[in-house]
């Protein structure tokens, strides 16, 4: 049990203003697995004075000694890893051999991407008579989700406090443990204090307090576009730079020339990843129409094959939904599906489930009509939608990957490298995968439209946490 009675406050663990807890609950077992604090506003507060009070020495230091600290946390970390695996499996319910993969291995190689390009991110230029600098926003509210909880942590935390800048972390509440160990990593390297702190507690109090605190200069949140809309408004009163991450309903838009095999299992494997909860998943397959059995059934094949099962079985490729909650949300999603009149070709609501666990089964649906709700809702779960152009028409398949509310990601699939490279262009997304091409953890993340307005990752995401100061010399 992972049992957290106390925040990290100024560099010190601290109780909270009210013993209220937090239970977090392992979506196989069904059963707790740790609790942590329920925090109020006093004690977002607190966080916020230790943060302002460590930002003028902390913005202060050589970006040299920061690179150094960066190398000291990912040792620290990677001594930690399988700590981190096994706490993010027990709250989150991805398969393990994923977890060590992704939601381990991607934020432990940022501690050194970002120590790489710190000082590149953060060099003066010259324009005219100018020295332009960029240097720190100040202090940063984090607020993050559960479906990768720590990858998006280190995604803001990290490049935050090398680019000078002292942070309050407010994790998701559903999976925020692995946060805890986060924090052991900073106090072991010796971060000052206030540096970074960590107040746990849910969006309504903690995070609103937060979002709507005169003493926070920045806020960076990934979650809900719901959520986004309203931190958004609330911080807009101070005028805080705001970097929102949303939600997604991205498309694979396979031409008529594509390897389609390759293209629709690769399309089944990003929908189905973290059993459908990830923001870049591709949950709709756009196909030429006279393709559509033969997508179908390769669709239905690649999809059989997401055994549901315990997360730390290695046979297992498809671990519960993250909650209760989310179980019921996405099944009502689906159950709107077969009335919107689509084809229900595999899954579904009704069909048995394993007696304990949050599963869902792997669901796939053809003849999606352009504009339904399995065309325009994120479901967050395991369910493929299928969508057809007519042949040829390259504009028609735009127009469905373009028509949602959202631009986080897509792909394109064609045999020719041109015409791919010039569908990728139309496409109104932060970014595009050809051919099945891989995640790049130093390029630029972030949505177009409704999915955000911010940029992670790289040395884009170390800009991010940055204002820019030009300082006009005289004529010599
Ligand atoms: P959520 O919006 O419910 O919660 C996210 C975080 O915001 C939590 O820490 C929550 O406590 C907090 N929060 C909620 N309302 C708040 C408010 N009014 N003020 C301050 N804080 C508030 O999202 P979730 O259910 O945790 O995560 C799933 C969502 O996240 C999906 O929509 C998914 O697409 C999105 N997401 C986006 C990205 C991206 O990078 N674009 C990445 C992962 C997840």
């Amino acid at each position: 049990m992972h049992k957290h009675d106390q925040l990290y406050i100024d560099g010190r663990w601290v109780s909270p203003a009210s013993p209220r807890r937090i239970a977090v609950i392992n979506p196989y077992t069904e059963q707790p697995v740790g609790h942590v604090p329920d925090a109020d506003s006093a004690d977002a507060d607190s966080a916020v004075e230790a943060a302002r009070r460590a930002f003028p020495v902390w913005s202060a230091t050589s970006v040299d000694e920061r690179v150094a600290l960066l190398k000291r946390c990912h040792e620290i970390f990677a001594a930690k890893r399988d700590a981190f695996t096994a706490t993010l499996v027990s709250e989150v319910g991805m398969p393990a051999k994923l977890t060590r993969r992704i939601q381990v291995g991607l934020p432990m190689q940022q501690f050194d991407i970002f120590a790489d390009l710190l000082p590149t991110a953060l060099a003066e230029r010259q324009i005219g008579h100018s020295r332009v600098l960029r240097e720190p926003i100040g202090v940063v509210a984090c607020i993050t989700p559960w479906n990768y909880p720590l990858h998006q942590i280190v995604a803001k935390v990290v490049p935050a406090i090398a680019a000078g800048c002292t942070v309050v972390l407010k994790p998701s509440e559903v999976a925020p443990l692995n946060a805890f160990l986060l924090a052991e990593v900073f106090d072991e390297a010796g971060l000052p204090p206030g540096v970074f702190n960590l107040v746990t507690g849910y969006g309504a109090s903690v995070g609103q307090r937060l979002v709507s605190h005169p003493d926070v200069d920045m806020v960076s949140f990934t979650g809900s576009t719901a959520a986004g809309r309203a931190i958004g408004q609330a911080a807009s009163a101070t005028i805080k730079r705001v970097a929102l991450e949303l939600g997604g309903k991205s498309a694979a838009v396979v031409l008529d020339d594509a390897d389609l095999p390759t293209a629709v299992r690769a399309t089944v494997s990003s929908c189905f990843l973290n059993s459908g909860q990830t923001c870049t998943a591709l949950t709709r397959l756009v196909v030429p129409h006279s393709r559509y059995e033969e997508v179908a059934r390769l669709a239905v094949e690649a999809a059989e094959r997401f055994t549901l099962g315990d997360p730390n079985d290695d046979a297992t490729r498809l671990g519960p939904l993250v909650s209760r909650a989310q179980q019921e949300r996405v099944h009502a999603l689906i159950r709107r599906g077969i009335t919107s009149g689509a084809d229900l070709l595999l899954g579904g609501a009704e069909a048995p489930l394993p007696a304990r666990g949050y599963f869902c089964l792997p669901t796939v649906f053809g003849r999606v009509a352009p504009g339904s709700v399995l065309d325009q809702e994120e479901i967050f779960g395991p369910v493929l939608s299928i969508l057809t152009y007519p042949d040829g028409d390259d504009a028609a398949a735009l127009a469905i990957a373009n028509g949602t509310i959202y631009g986080l990601a897509g792909a394109v699939w064609s045999q020719d490298a041109g015409r791919a490279a010039r569908v990728a262009g139309k496409m109104r997304a932060g970014q595009i995968d050809i051919n099945g091409a891989a995640f790049n953890i130093r390029a630029p993340f972030g949505g177009f439209r409704q999915s955000g307005n911010g940029r992670e990752m790289g040395i884009y995401g170390i800009e991010e946490f940055t204002e820019l100061k030009a300082i006009q010399m005289p004529a010599s």
